[in-house]
């Protein structure tokens, strides 16, 4: 992990967070079916899992890479910082361990909880 000590300004941190996630995107391509001979069931259903466990991961990639490119979108709108539902400030903290935060710890809190 080659995370910076200093925190970056927030246009700058997103931009390397979308880099990375598309970087893991990339590497998550998902092979077509039917590409792979088989040796055993065992190996079949091994790999059905793995593809699976990908998808699963590919999806929330790309859920993390639209709530990114969503925060740059409100960096851009002026409204970065304020969560999305309440519209009050989000946390400083907060903000700097996750600046694609788009709600207050109030706000996630209620939404996790539903
Ligand atoms: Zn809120």
């Amino acid at each position: 992990m080659d995370v910076p000590q200093t925190p970056l300004p927030p246009r700058e941190a997103l931009l390397a967070e979308r880099d990375r996630t598309l970087a893991e995107l990339d590497e998550l391509q998902v092979e077509g079916p039917g590409q792979m001979t088989y040796g055993s069931q065992a190996a079949a259903a091994t790999h059905v899992f793995e593809q699976q466990r990908d998808l699963a991961l590919r999806e929330r990639t790309q859920h993390h890479l639209a709530d990114v490119d969503e925060a740059l979108a409100r960096l851009d709108a002026g409204t970065w910082g304020a969560c999305t539902s309440c519209h009050k400030p989000i946390a400083a903290e907060r903000l700097e361990a996750l600046p694609w935060a788009a709600h207050c710890i109030d706000c996630q809190r209620t939404k996790a909880r539903r």
